[in-house]
């Protein structure tokens, strides 16, 4: 089978549901809208075809998009080791540093000059619900596994900061343990022996964007944002 067409097979659809995937737990929301996985302001144009999308409300997208639009200038401030404009790489967020001087700030404010360096204090929450709610999306574009529940651990780490074995035990595919619903995505990669018996790290945008979704005795969902930011969500 030619590349094109695997991935004609692997093409995205929104996963549909009933609810709003990032819906407060017991709290019902109808879903609304749709959201990209990942959020396009964590890539740079052009953007990949076929980004695939999952249904949230409005409320949950509002405020997820201002949380999200929060860690991808962090995270190119943190890079820069400067919330200046002209210093940030990225030309997305560039325009948001000027557009939103609060936004500006409140990173500002994070950052502090020690003797040992340049040190950064997030607001780890924020990160956090933008963490979990691409999880969320991979866990049920990937592998038809919806989690409406809070995950069992979510660990956020700079990827420069993890010592050689964390770096290993991080990159290391996870064995699926298991076969995949038949149909999701992780099936169809399976199936037609575009990934072995692991799961693949998948490229959304080199540089920009990787993630990797696996089944075993659970759901483990790893993402790496700005080859800076190494992110892992489980689900027990
Ligand atoms: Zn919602």
């Amino acid at each position: 089978m030619s590349a094109a067409a695997i991935l004609s097979v692997l093409r995205p659809s929104p996963g549909s549901l009933e609810s709003c995937l990032h819906q407060t737990p017991g709290r019902f929301s109808a879903p609304e809208t749709v959201d990209h996985v990942p959020s396009r302001v964590l890539l740079d144009k052009p953007y990949p075809e076929n980004l695939p999308t999952v249904e949230c409300c409005a409320e949950c997208n509002a405020g997820l998009s201002l949380d999200e639009e929060y860690v991808a200038c962090l995270i190119d401030c943190v890079l820069a080791g400067s919330v200046a404009v002209d210093d940030v790489g990225r030309s997305k967020v560039r325009a948001a540093l000027k557009r939103k001087r609060a936004l500006t700030e409140r990173i500002s404010a994070s950052r502090s000059q020690t003797p040992a360096g340049i040190v950064w204090h997030p607001e780890l929450d924020r990160v956090r619900s933008v963490v979990v709610a691409l999880a969320r999306g991979h866990s049920l574009y990937e592998l038809h596994e919806p989690q409406f529940d809070e995950p069992t651990e979510v660990s956020v780490a700079p990827l420069p900061t993890m010592s050689a074995v964390e770096g290993d035990q991080f990159e290391v595919s996870v064995g699926y343990g298991g076969w995949p619903e038949v149909g999701s995505r992780a099936f169809q990669r399976s199936v037609l022996g575009v990934s072995g018996p692991t799961s693949p790290w998948l490229s959304v945008q080199p540089g920009r964007y990787r993630y990797l979704a696996a089944l075993d005795d659970g759901i483990t969902i790893k993402m790496v944002l700005s080859e800076y930011l190494a992110c892992e969500v489980r689900w027990s």
